[in-house]
Formats: structure tokens, C-alpha cells, sequence
């Protein structure tokens, strides 16, 4: 039971919200939605523990498409940050708000940048692509993140000033959003030859994500003095991350997606 610790942990944590959400709110979504959340990353700990190669990406497209095709298209809630930015000014503490607070905001302060290892429906279609290791050097072009955070926050003010921001705005900036994300996601990855060049160059996600997953509790920690110096983790890590020295500040270091291929292909089992 003890490598199902992590499954069952998680489960209960998503658990514990789902109830108190509920029975602070009286609303039945919160119950259905987070406990849907919990029970898809439970099984998806639980299969990696097992040792299933796919379980990630299994977790990834149980929470993304839930997100995107049920929440997104189905219910109309933008839940990128447009829609973050529309109900905060709106002062509807929704599902949007909510989202962005455990997920992306104070969430990362336990578990790091996992949010986009396990559940972007975003990420779900890039990490499908060839490139899964980047073919050359990380480029200097993370300063866009901050374009595309400006540009998010300042096309919802123009539509509130404008008197334009409602729900069905949203919905189709929502659509818009998606289209234009994956279209630049897959362009990017294939020419650059990585698949996660929108995370780490585009995405204005990572504006929150960053900072925050900083002090993450949960984090990939190397004993170093177990360290061959083979460099295996860092030819297999998608983002770039030093992540065979310990410190926190480590090159890279808020880039982690929590993803294991670093700590399945260490020969010497340094990487915990
Ligand atoms: S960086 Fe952005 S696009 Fe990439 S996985 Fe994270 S949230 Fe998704
Ligand atoms: S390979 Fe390791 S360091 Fe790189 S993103 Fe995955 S878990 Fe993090
Ligand atoms: S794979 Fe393991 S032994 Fe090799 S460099 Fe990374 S942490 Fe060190």
C-alpha cells in the first residue's frame, strides 16, 4: 500500500475541498467536479506507481478534455485566463476563480507546476507531438509570457469598458483562445523541434505558475552525493530543468512539470 501513498493523498485532498466547497456553497458542481479531479489524478498516481508508462498522459487527458470539451464547450465557463480576469472583475467567485486559486495560484505552493504536467489540456495535444526532447538550447524568448499576460488582462478591460464583456463574449474568446493556442503550441514545437516551446516561451500562465511553484513543497530533490554526473535526467527533461543538483535556485528550477522522466532514467536512483 505504502507506494499508493501519494494516489490516496491527493485523492483525499481533492476530496476534502469537494465536500467543503459544497457544503459552503450549497452547489452540487463543486462536489461532481472536484471529486471527478481527485479520482482522475488518484487512479493516474496509482498507475504510475503501478508502473504504467501511459499513466500520465492517461491523467492528463481525463482532467484536460474534462476541462476543455465539458466545462469549456459544453457549460460555456472560460476557464483560461480571460475568463480568470472577467469573473474576478465581476466579483463571481466561480468556477473560473476558483480554477486559477487551487490550480494555478496557491496550489503551486504544494505541488509545483503539476498543473501542467498532469492535467493543461493544452500540453495534453502538444506532448503528443515528436519532439519530446528539445533538439537544441533553450532560446531567450520567455520575455513573450509577459506580452500575452498584458495582452489577456487588457483585451477583458477593453471588453468591460467597452460594455461587451458577458458570458457569451467569453465563450467565444474562450474558443478563439484555443484555437489560436494550439495552432501557435503545434507551429512552435515543430519548428523549434520541442514540444514544450508554448510553456516555455508563450504560455502567460506561467506568470502565476513560476513564482509559485518556486516554493513548491512538492519537488524532484537530488542526493547528490548518489550522483554519477551521467547526465541521463537531463537529456530526457522536457524543460530544461538542472535538476541533478538540489538547490532550489537550479537552472530552470520553476519549470518542472513533475513529469518522472528524470527520476525513471536515473541508473543510480538519486533523483527522489
Ligand atoms: S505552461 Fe501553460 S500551456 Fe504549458 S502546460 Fe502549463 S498551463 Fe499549459
Ligand atoms: S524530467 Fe524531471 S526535472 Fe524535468 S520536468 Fe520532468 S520531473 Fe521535472
Ligand atoms: S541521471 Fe541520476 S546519476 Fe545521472 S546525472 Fe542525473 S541524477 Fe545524476
Amino acid at each position: 500500500m505504502t507506494k499508493y501513498k501519494s494516489a490516496i493523498i491527493l485523492f483525499s485532498v481533492f476530496e476534502a475541498i469537494a465536500v467543503a466547497l459544497w457544503l459552503s456553497t450549497g452547489n452540487l458542481f463543486f462536489l461532481l467536479n472536484f471529486s471527478y479531479i481527485g479520482f482522475s489524478l488518484g487512479i493516474g498516481l496509482a498507475l504510475m506507481a503501478a508502473g504504467w508508462k501511459y499513466a500520465r498522459e492517461f491523467v492528463q487527458f481525463c482532467v484536460g478534455s474534462y476541462m476543455l470539451v465539458f466545462l469549456g464547450l459544453i457549460c460555456r465557463e472560460n476557464m483560461q485566463m480571460e475568463g480568470f480576469w472577467y469573473y474576478l472583475f465581476s466579483g463571481v467567485v466561480g468556477a473560473g476563480v476558483l480554477h486559477y486559486a487551487i490550480a494555478k495560484i496557491f496550489g503551486p505552493l504544494l505541488f509545483g507546476r503539476g498543473w501542467c504536467g498532469y492535467a493543461c489540456w493544452t500540453a495534453m495535444i502538444l506532448d503528443l507531438l515528436p519532439h519530446k526532447k528539445p533538439a537544441g538550447p533553450r532560446r531567450r524568448l520567455g520575455f513573450i509570457r509577459y506580452i500575452m499576460f498584458a495582452l489577456s488582462l487588457g483585451t477583458v478591460i477593453l471588453l468591460i469598458a467597452l460594455g461587451k464583456a458577458n458570458k457569451t463574449t467569453m465563450f467565444y474568446l474562450f474558443v478563439a483562445g484555443n484555437v489560436l493556442y494550439y495552432a501557435v503550441g503545434i507551429i512552435l514545437a515543430l519548428v523549434l523541434k520541442d514540444n514544450r516551446a508554448f510553456c516555455k516561451y508563450i504560455c502567460p500562465v506561467t506568470v502565476f505558475l513560476k513564482p509559485m511553484s518556486y516554493y513548491s513543497l512538492l519537488r524532484v530533490r537530488c542526493d547528490e552525493s548518489k550522483c554519477i554526473h551521467c547526465n541521463r535526467c537531463l537529456e530526457v527533461c522536457p524543460m530544461d530543468v538542472e535538476v541533478n543538483r538540489d538547490a532550489r535556485n537550479r537552472k530552470n528550477a520553476t519549470e518542472c512539470i513533475l513529469c518522472q522522466k528524470c527520476k525513471k532514467i536515473c541508473p543510480v536512483k538519486a533523483l527522489k
